[in-house]
């Protein structure tokens, strides 16, 4: 059964979103509760960004041992040269370069040709193998992008020889259906030369659709935050990923090496770090994700918890109600 591998992107894209600023102690907490877990790859910050960042990222890649401590940089020379030093003490290391091929973007942010796009990309993926022997290269808003283009780009790619391509669903654009056909295209171009990626945001609440979708297209990782928290209305949220994988294994037919009784101890650091809680509605994680009120429910719950709950957080998430209950101090009703 083919395994899912989990980027996390809480400490980069996560944080980047208004109010969601990280200490460099706080990203080390998280780091090693995400290495722990069972995360593969952790992007851990933007270094060029500010020295706040580039000192997390210089913190998180002493610390891990297991994970790979993966630093992002746009396509510029200084960004990629403070990647390096940021991550010159880890064990495990990898490049995330980005760079979008959207003609909206292409004219508005770099007001540049598609033909440009590619010199720039072709140039930065060499700039960075005099460091980096792992390139993850992102392709920014690859999902508003002419099919065209993303073919020919993702050929430049194949020949410069990255690790990793991630599509980039930037604005939320994507739905499901489209998102299979693409990503079906994109594992056939590729032909196994090079691991996929898929980075769905949640403009239109359909990251967690959308990555599904992509895992049943054949991607090899997925980008995910805890909670969900990132840019707008966020990311695709980890537990939702780990959890639907689990509980719909029958469906979507992937193995993951994910340890479930970590995720609400992982959830409940991330919101305490950024001093938030859960919407009572966030699945698996808020606080009504397993309560009852009504009285047919409560009935139904009471002879099998299977009449209304679809999965038992009592066997694999303990911590679920543990949670709730310091949390909220309130007992539960099943
Ligand atoms: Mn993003």
């Amino acid at each position: 059964m083919k395994i899912i591998e989990f980027c996390d992107t809480t400490l980069r894209d996560g944080e980047q979103a208004p109010g969601n600023t990280m200490k460099p102690k706080d990203k080390l907490l998280i780091a090693k509760k995400l290495e722990n877990i069972g995360v593969n790859v952790i992007e851990a910050g933007f270094p060029a960004s500010s020295k706040e960042d580039f000192e997390a990222i210089k913190l998180i890649s002493s610390h891990l041992k297991k994970a790979t401590v993966c630093s992002f940089a746009r396509c510029v020379e200084k960004d990629i040269d403070i990647a390096n030093e940021s991550t010159k003490g880890a064990k495990n290391r990898m490049l995330m370069i980005f760079y979008a091929i959207s003609d909206i973007h292409l004219k508005n942010k770099y007001n540049t040709n598609r033909k440009d796009a590619m010199e720039k990309i072709k140039n930065s993926i060499r700039y960075s193998k005099q460091y980096f022997k792992r390139i993850k290269f992102g392709l920014e808003d690859a999902t508003r992008a002419d099919p065209k283009y993303l073919h020919q780009v993702i050929n430049l790619l194949l020949n410069e020889g990255v690790d990793t391509i991630a599509l980039g669903d930037t604005t939320g654009w994507i739905t499901p259906l489209e998102t299979f056909k693409l990503v079906k295209n994109v594992v056939y171009q590729v032909n196994g030369k090079v691991k996929i990626s898929i980075h769905c945001h949640n403009d239109l609440g359909m990251a967690t659709a959308n990555t599904l979708s992509a895992i049943m297209a054949g991607v090899d990782e997925v980008d995910t935050t805890v909670n969900g928290i990132g840019e707008r209305a966020g990311n695709t949220p980890f537990e939702e990923i780990v959890v639907s994988l689990v509980v719909r294994k029958d469906i979507f037919k992937r193995k993951i090496n994910i340890k479930l009784n970590a995720l609400m101890p992982l959830s409940e650091l991330v919101y305490k770090i950024i001093n938030r809680t859960p919407s009572h509605e966030k699945p698996i994680v808020g606080v009504n994700a397993f309560r009852h009120e009504s009285g047919v429910h409560i009935d139904g719950i009471k002879k099998d918890p299977s009449t209304y709950e679809i999965f038992n957080p009592k066997k694999n998430w303990t911590q679920a109600r543990i949670f709730i209950w310091k949390t909220f101090k309130q007992e539960m009703t099943c």
